[in-house]
């Protein structure tokens, strides 16, 4: 497939999806706290995360496990090699009805 046939097809499959959710909802944005793995700093760096309005904090918090991440620091300058979820604030979310 050449790269415009596979760009019109992708440019397609997008603007059938926003058409779908355009009636329903808007997306909606989740600030996920991730957490480096120096012992003592657990400064979170925020990553936006923007899903359809039906997506949960808790849809959210079960995904992140599964991320790729690429160069990302938290605020102290170090490195965040796995993706790990601010403790409390994964707490927060797992524990709210
Ligand atoms: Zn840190």
């Amino acid at each position: 497939m050449c790269m415009s046939t596979r760009n019109q097809n992708l440019a397609q499959f997008q603007y059938q999806r926003l058409r779908k959710h355009r009636r329903r909802s808007i997306p909606i944005a989740t600030y996920v706290p991730l957490v480096c793995d120096r012992e003592g700093c657990g400064i979170a760096l925020r990553v936006k995360a923007v899903r359809p309005a039906s997506a949960t904090e808790l849809d959210v918090c079960n995904e992140v496990a599964k991320w790729k991440l690429h160069d990302l620091f938290c605020p102290a300058g170090h490195p965040i090699l796995e993706p790990k979820i601010q403790p409390e604030w994964e707490k927060l979310v797992r524990e709210k009805k």
